[in-house]
Formats: structure tokens, C-alpha cells, sequence
């Protein structure tokens, strides 16, 4: 009864920071409607895949 239980588990564990907008969430709201092509990088006007406007809506 001399140690009160020495763990190895951090009670205090750094949290890596969470950064807006790297959801798969936005990701699907901004599929192209044509062919369902996923964005990359910036938003764009038009699907980099079949030129669909996905500024329509
Ligand atoms: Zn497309």
C-alpha cells in the first residue's frame, strides 16, 4: 500500500487540433451532381472531371 497506482496512461493527454473544414461532411455537399466527383482543393466553379457548373444551386 506504499504507490497509488502508477499508470501509464496520460491523465492530461495532448489533443492534436482539430482543423474546420477537412470534414468528409462538407466534402458531400460538394460532390459534383454530374459524376459524383469529390472536390479537391479549392473550391471551384467547375467540376474538374466532366466541367459540370457547381455553382448552379
Ligand atoms: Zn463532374
Amino acid at each position: 500500500m506504499d504507490a497509488d497506482g502508477t499508470r501509464e496512461t496520460a491523465p492530461d493527454a495532448p489533443r492534436p487540433a482539430v482543423e474546420e473544414g477537412g470534414e468528409p461532411a462538407c466534402l458531400l455537399a460538394r460532390l459534383c451532381p454530374q459524376c459524383d466527383a469529390v472536390p479537391e482543393g479549392p473550391p471551384a466553379a467547375e467540376c474538374w472531371r466532366c466541367g459540370a457548373d457547381l455553382r448552379s444551386r
